[in-house]
Formats: structure tokens, C-alpha cells, sequence
């Protein structure tokens, strides 16, 4: 272990559409500072971005030596929609309403060292790949399955962006031809069959349940024997199964990590599923299925892995043991 920024830290950053979270972290994983603000995106993009900036800066003040020197030696923000990772800018998000936001320009203008921001989901599967369920592997597929469908390819050890930085989207891959209509154009989506908002969706459409009920109560009734939930349930267990299916026999993966609310059903989704995937991989190695580890972490934990990677830092020594 090098001795350069042993006594450094970094901001880690995840902009959600609801609360901005940060952590300052050393390089051994020690958690400095870890707070959240509100997002507030009704006030526009510009406030946003602002917020964002003011946010970092005020975590690199508190975060200052002992005789005042600057111990922030980079920062990570990790962001939702289209990004750019190497130009540094936020392509568009409809969320935020972000049209080309060179947001590394601006922290690093802000704060005075070097900046790096991620796309969301693939920042998350950096932590998840490093710090949790796919831990000691560089092969895997990561799926958030909440409002909507989030995916990271993950290839070598690094989450794959695509030419446009646009790879990734797993929930837009057409499992059931003909079936829902989904907001991207095409019928049948993932998204609209396997999504926690999906199933939920599906299922109120079905029974007339109330607006508040999760993925878990309609989990619930599949246990109680109820028609429409297990019809429900067993489409996106099909979809999920079939779109799994395609993805190893593509990219022959050693793991596939599942999070968001759907996970939270536990062994009524990772059962069936494992299950389903098995009939759909006919001749490969079928992998391990796993529920994420870090759960709303993982996007402040993987923003700052990316600083340290981004300092030349080895990913050996960011094996952290424990994070909290
Ligand atoms: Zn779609």
C-alpha cells in the first residue's frame, strides 16, 4: 500500500430525484461525514445544480486538517439519466430536467480538485461489485427493479457504457412481443412486467387494491392464493426470467445481482426465478442470482470508489471491510 493519500479523503454523491446523499470517506473505507439533503427538483435544474455544488463544497470545508489544508483530494457524484462519464457531462435527464450539464467542470471549478460523476446504476455496480453481493466478481449483471428498471453491465470489472453511453438498458429489452405498452415506444418491455411500480400497477388494475400497497403485500397474496396476484407475479417472473436468460446466453455471466423493491420480496422472487432461469439457459453455466447487498448506499459508496479509482488508487486496496 502507497502512502499517497493515506491522510486524504473524497466526497462520494448520489443526486436522486428525491435527496441528495454524500459521504466523505478515506481510502481505507472510514466514513468521515455522511449526511442528505433534499433534491427540492421542483425549484428547476439550475437550483439543482447549485444545491449540488454548494453540498460539496460545504462537506470539503468541514472535511479540512487539523492546521486548515484542504483533505478533499477528489470527488465523485454519481447522476440519473444520460451521461457522459468521459467528457464529464450530464446528457440529458427527464427527471431533473438536465440537458448537457458539464457537472465535472463545474465541481472541479467549485472545489479545486478533480472531479468524476457516473451514471447511477452503473456507479452502484461499482460498489456491489467491490463492497457487496458481487463481491471478488468482474462479471455480473446488476438490476434495480423500483419505479423503473435500472441495469450496469459489468465486464472486466468495469460497468460497460456503449458507444453513446447509453448500454445498459435492460429494461427496455422486449420479453413479451405484443404485451403493454411501454413509455420508451416498444410492447412489452421488462419495465412494464417487472418493475416494482409494474407489478403493483398490474396487480391494483386487477383487484381494485389500495393506491399504498408494495411489491411485498402483493408477494403477500401470492402466498394467500390469490389468482390475480400470482398472475401477476408469475408474468414478471417470466419476463425477468426470459430477459436474464438472453442476457447469459449473450454475455455468459458469473453473477446477476438484483435490487430495488422487488428484491425486498426476498426468496418469492429469487425462487421462482432461479427456477425460470435454469429452463431458459439451455447449455451455459446458469449463475448465481443474488439480492443487492448495499441497498441505498451503493450510489454515494460507488461515486467515491470512482474518486479513488479516478486518483490511481488500486481496486485491491479499496476492499474495504466494513462501511457504514
Ligand atoms: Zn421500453
Amino acid at each position: 500500500m502507497t502512502t499517497e493519500y493515506s491522510d486524504h479523503l473524497v466526497i462520494g454523491m448520489d443526486v436522486g430525484g428525491t435527496g441528495l446523499k454524500a459521504a466523505v470517506i478515506d481510502r481505507q473505507g472510514g466514513v468521515f461525514i455522511k449526511e442528505q439533503r433534499p433534491t427540492q427538483r421542483e425549484r428547476g435544474p439550475e437550483a439543482v445544480i447549485a444545491s449540488i455544488l454548494d453540498f460539496a463544497y460545504d462537506l470539503a470545508q468541514r472535511s479540512r486538517g487539523p492546521a486548515g489544508g484542504g483533505r478533499v483530494a477528489a470527488a465523485g457524484v454519481a447522476v440519473p439519466g444520460l451521461v457522459d462519464e468521459e467528457t464529464g457531462v450530464a446528457l440529458t435527464s427527464v427527471n431533473l430536467e438536465w440537458k448537457n450539464v458539464p457537472l465535472r467542470r463545474l465541481l472541479e471549478e467549485r472545489l479545486g480538485v478533480p472531479a468524476v460523476i457516473g451514471h447511477d446504476v452503473r456507479t452502484a455496480s461499482i460498489a456491489e461489485g467491490l463492497l457487496g453481493a458481487a463481491r471478488g466478481s468482474e462479471n455480473y449483471l446488476f438490476v434495480t427493479l423500483g419505479t423503473g428498471v435500472g441495469a450496469a453491465v459489468v465486464l472486466g470489472g468495469s460497468p460497460y457504457m456503449g458507444v453513446h453511453g447509453a448500454a445498459g438498458e435492460f429494461g427496455h429489452m422486449v420479453v413479451q412481443p405484443g404485451g403493454p405498452p411501454c413509455g420508451c415506444g416498444r410492447q412489452g418491455c421488462i419495465e412494464t412486467l417487472a418493475s416494482a411500480s409494474a407489478v403493483v400497477r398490474s396487480y391494483r388494475a386487477m383487484t381494485r387494491a389500495p393506491a399504498d400497497i408494495t411489491t411485498r403485500d402483493v408477494a403477500a397474496q401470492v402466498i394467500a392464493g390469490d389468482a390475480a396476484a400470482q398472475r401477476v407475479w408469475g408474468e414478471a417472473i417470466e419476463a425477468l426470467g426470459i430477459g436474464i436468460g438472453n442476457y447469459v446466453v449473450l454475455l455468459d455471466p458469473e453473477r446477476v445481482v438484483i435490487g430495488g423493491g422487488m428484491a425486498d420480496a426476498g426468496q418469492m422472487l429469487f425462487e421462482p426465478l432461479i427456477t425460470r432461469l435454469a429452463k431458459e439457459v439451455p447449455f451455459q453455466p446458469v449463475p448465481s442470482l443474488l439480492p443487492a447487498a448495499l441497498g441505498n448506499d451503493a450510489g454515494y459508496l460507488g461515486a467515491a470508489l470512482k474518486a479513488w479509482l479516478a486518483l490511481g488508487v488500486s481496486r485491491s486496496e479499496l476492499n474495504w471491510r466494513e462501511v457504514v
